[in-house]
């Protein structure tokens, strides 16, 4: 079984951590914890969909560490990062006279990772904890980098802070019980790895992703190890997102915002497949601008189809789309500088680069074509 996991680093010094990614972790969650406790104390955040399914696996797996554990449940769904959840759970944790050297463990998807991330930043001015992921969106992208934090009436993800895991956990198996659409979605972030830097892997998705995504334990472990290892490379680089690199991560995140946000981030579109008609569109933009061969841009368009992701406005017959609105969006989105929309583009499959000098008369003209 031993071989079947695979550890990978991230260098962040003092705050460095490992990443564990495999099947069988969360039975055997005790073990791998154990090691990076200062007490053996911890609470489980978890939300009510995911304390149903796996719950009970991590609570066995703690117990026979001799780990205690107090466990609180919370909705499922993203009203979940809310100052009010935050202060319920900020609550209890002191209730339960949480002590400096205990740790929380975030159980679930983004959602439960963001919002216990930040209470584990903020109680007592910081305690430790471990992420264990539990969709493929918090396996290949939240779970790691130390971004925590809860929503504002103002904007997704406004109030937060820098708050790196001790250990993240990421059980390939504990995807089985995910929904296909929520699969699909955090696999648009996979694809995004490729397109950023590594045209090798989106080669390797070319042929491999579907399997990956059926469930194959080889081709899945792969796929999470090097979004993992891509990702860990980026932060390592600019932990706190100052240097620019980080920015990078943001492919298709410029379009797929405004696209969020005119769906007011209801669920008729979510984050991932936002991210998928994104990318098309940077790509489609890159094309236009005489950066990227345009079979380069097919080839991210066919493969996000081929897997049975969205990859333009079609994908929602019934909502009449404004290239004013969205561009609008773009200008109030929160990595707007000096008035400048930042886009990331492609000089290929594996060349991003960030721009800040997009005619925004170019980025109308793809918007009006793409909706006609
Ligand atoms: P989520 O946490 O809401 O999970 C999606 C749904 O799947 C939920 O209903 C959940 O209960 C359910 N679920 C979770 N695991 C399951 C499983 N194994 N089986 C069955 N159902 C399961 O959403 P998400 O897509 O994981 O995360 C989205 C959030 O992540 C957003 O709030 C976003 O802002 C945040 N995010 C943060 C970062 C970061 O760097 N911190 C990066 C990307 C996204
Ligand atoms: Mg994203």
């Amino acid at each position: 079984m031993v071989s079947e996991i695979e550890r990978l680093r991230v260098e962040l010094g003092a705050r460095g951590y490992d990443i564990l990614v495999g099947p069988g972790l969360l039975a055997t969650a005790g073990k791998h914890i154990a090691p990076v406790l200062r007490h053996e104390r911890v609470f489980i955040i978890t939300d009510e969909t995911v304390a149903r399914l796996h719950l009970e696996a991590l609570e066995r797996a703690l117990r026979e560490a001799g780990i205690a554990y107090e466990a609180l449940v919370l909705p499922a769904g993203e009203q979940a990062k809310s100052f009010e959840h935050l202060e319920r759970l900020t609550d209890k944790l002191l209730a339960f006279r949480i002590e400096r050297r205990d740790a929380l463990i975030a159980l679930g998807g983004g959602v439960i990772g963001d919002l216990a991330g930040f209470a584990a930043a903020i109680t007592l001015r910081g305690v430790d904890f471990v992420q264990i992921p539990t969709t493929l969106l918090a396996q290949v992208d939240s779970s790691v980098g130390g971004k925590t934090g809860i929503n504002s009436a103002h904007g997704k993800n406004l109030i937060g802070a820098f708050h790196q895991p001790r250990l993240v956990l990421a059980d390939t198996e504990v995807l089985d019980t995910l929904p296909r659409r929520e699969l699909l979605a955090g696999y648009a972030e996979v694809v995004k790895y490729g397109c950023i830097d590594d045209a090798e892997f989106f080669s390797w998705l070319e042929t491999r992703g579907l399997d990956a995504i059926e469930g194959d334990p080889a081709a899945r472990r792969h796929a999470i190890v090097t979004s993992c290892r891509r990702k860990a490379a980026v932060v390592a680089r600019d932990e706190t997102e100052s240097s620019g690199a980080r920015a990078l991560l943001n492919l298709g995140h410029t379009f797929g915002h405004a696209l969020e946000a005119e769906c007011k981030y209801g669920g008729e579109l979510l984050h991932g497949e936002a991210v998928a008609i994104g990318m098309v569109m940077a790509a489609d933009l890159s094309v236009e601008l005489g950066l990227c061969p345009s079979e380069d841009a097919a080839r991210i368009r066919n493969h996000l189809a081929a897997v049975g992701l969205p990859t333009g406005f079609e994908h929602m017959p019934g909502r009449v789309w404004s290239p004013a609105r969205l561009l609008d969006h773009m200008s109030r989105d929160k990595k707007v500088q000096d008035g400048r929309v930042t886009f990331v583009l492609l000089r290929g499959i594996g060349q991003a680069f960030v721009s800040h000098e997009v005619d925004p008369a170019a980025v109308e003209a793809l918007l009006t074509n793409a909706i006609a």
